[in-house]
């Protein structure tokens, strides 16, 4: 599959419509497709025409997370990097190689698309688990069907949550524990109760929700929505959200390197089917 199609492109008006589209594998993220949502980003961001930004995924899921395993799996790949905060890790050991790499593709991508001038809605239905609550969360805010549920269950790697950790500021900070500890789903009507999803809707009515929503935003002055998303960002750091980010990606790649010293590898020796298998799911 080319990097083109692992995210479809469309504009709806003034809808750019961003689908992550790897159906068969729960649209786990790779670097390709990484770098694909990247470039659907900027071109949205570029488009004069386009005010809001929707990521959905194609097929059964949202996303099922980073891809520890299938065969598009491309992490000895380098790409032209575009966050920049690290050097290419590819060729490079141990924390040379980790800490570069998920500071390029996970934190420091993340962090570029929470910062999209424009509004960004994630629109989620089934699984959006680990890597997926990132993507999810880099966006404005949720809307999900009634069918979605949201968990992270990498504390079972040893790790505590995802590289991209707003868990106690998309929740508070007692269901974040919860959330962390137990690794469980959490239904989208219970994230919704948790302040983590704008709106629950039934599965058949998300599309045309979101894309009403997105119509509204649309109609409001493009300098103003920026400036507006800026204006509750800035204020989400004022409340510790990048620091503490900060401070939590360390203690993620002690957690790595701790794995990569003592067992098999940084990952605890975990792949999707053994995460799956631990989690209760077949
Ligand atoms: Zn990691």
């Amino acid at each position: 599959m080319t990097e083109e199609q692992v995210v479809l492109y469309e504009r709806r008006g003034p809808v750019a419509l961003v689908t992550m589209n790897r159906p068969g594998y729960g649209n786990a993220q790779n670097s390709a497709m990484t770098y694909a949502l990247d470039a659907a980003f900027t071109r949205a961001v570029d488009d004069d025409e386009v005010k809001v930004v929707v990521l959905a995924g194609s097929g059964k899921h949202f996303s099922g997370g980073h891809d520890i395993g299938t065969p598009g799996r491309d992490i000895d790949r380098s790409f032209e990097r575009k966050a920049v905060i690290h050097w290419d890790h590819v060729d490079k050991e141990g924390v040379e190689s980790r800490f570069a790499r998920e500071s390029e593709v996970y934190l420091g991508m993340c962090r570029r698309w929470r910062e999209i001038p424009k509004p960004m809605i994630a629109m989620v239905h089934g699984a959006c688990i680990a890597g997926g609550l990132m993507l999810a969360w880099a966006c404005d805010f949720i809307v999900a069907s009634d069918d979605a549920f949201f968990s992270d269950p990498v504390v079972r790697m040893g790790i505590p949550g995802v590289e991209y950790f707003a868990h106690p500021w998309v929740m508070n900070p007692r269901a974040a524990k919860e959330f962390l500890y137990t690794g469980d789903r959490v239904p989208a009507e219970r994230a919704r109760e948790l302040g983590m999803v704008n709106h629950v809707v039934p599965r058949a009515d998300l599309e045309t929700t979101v894309l009403g929503i997105a119509e509204r935003i649309g109609a409001m002055p493009r300098l103003g929505l920026a400036l507006t998303k800026k204006a509750v960002n800035q204020a989400e750091d004022l409340m510790g959200m990048r620091s503490g980010m900060d401070s939590v990606f360390g203690l993620h790649h002690a957690a790595h390197a701790h794995n990569a010293e003592v067992g098999r590898d940084s990952l605890a020796g975990m792949d999707a089917r053994g995460m799956a298998e631990k989690n209760g799911r077949t």
